[in-house]
């Protein structure tokens, strides 16, 4: 317990930082106090290259409507895990809602849900929420949409205990947020960078069966 609240408390500087220039921020300890529905201990995960196989995946989906991306090995079961344990899930994406994919014309905000439920993802509108992009944000401003979206989130009072990305966008936005780099597991060519813990290969198995069991639930049954 000690140790999780001192990974806390660059966050909660953050938050005072965030009383003071938005007159509000949320309480950090509610993970103790609230219910299972209230809880706002979060988890954030980008999707592309994260939880599909790589970035081309949805390239294809967008030439092609029809088309399925492929999720890398169990990246439903690892955040399900995490839904498992009360943590509310934020899925963060830089990709664009003016998006629409060829041949369908869906929006990518619809083909991305859409993708997320059909795959079994947890998808619980009072657990999860879904974010993308309101415009295209090319190379590093996808850290600043990221890490902004992240302090609107923290602005609600969610604390992020756990992030999970693949690109140097990722971890610069983790690191903004104040997300604790041994909190944050990066996936890819760019693994462990920056201090972050390395995923090793293209699966989150080993990951998932050696790190989960160590997450504590995050807030009581409801
Ligand atoms: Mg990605």
């Amino acid at each position: 317990m000690e140790i999780k609240h001192a990974r806390r408390l660059p966050q909660v500087f953050a938050c005072a930082l965030l009383l003071l220039a938005l007159g509000g921020c949320g309480d950090d300890s509610q993970g103790e106090s609230e219910t299972g529905a209230e809880c706002r201990l979060a988890i954030v995960t980008d999707i592309d290259e994260t939880l599909t196989l790589s970035n081309d995946e949805w390239e294809k989906q967008k030439a092609d409507g029809t088309y399925d991306p492929k999720a890398r090995e169990s990246a439903v079961e690892l955040v399900q895990a995490y839904a498992d344990r009360g943590y509310f899930v934020l899925y963060l994406t830089a990709r664009s809602q003016t998006w629409v994919l060829s041949g369908t014309g869906e929006t990518s905000t619809d083909a991305t849900e859409r993708w997320l439920v059909e795959h079994g993802f947890p998808m619980d509108p009072a657990r999860s929420r879904l974010v993308l992009s309101e415009k295209l944000v090319p190379g590093d401003a996808a850290r600043v949409y990221k890490a902004e979206a992240l302090a609107a989130l923290q602005g609600e009072g969610y604390t992020f205990d756990y992030a999970y990305g693949n690109a140097t966008t990722d971890i610069g936005a983790f690191a903004d947020a104040m997300i604790p780099k041994a909190a944050t597991f990066i996936i890819g060519v760019h693994a462990g960078e920056e201090g972050t813990v390395a995923i090793d290969g293209e699966s989150w198995s080993a990951h998932l069966a050696a790190h989960l069991p160590t997450v504590a639930t995050a807030c009581g049954p409801s």
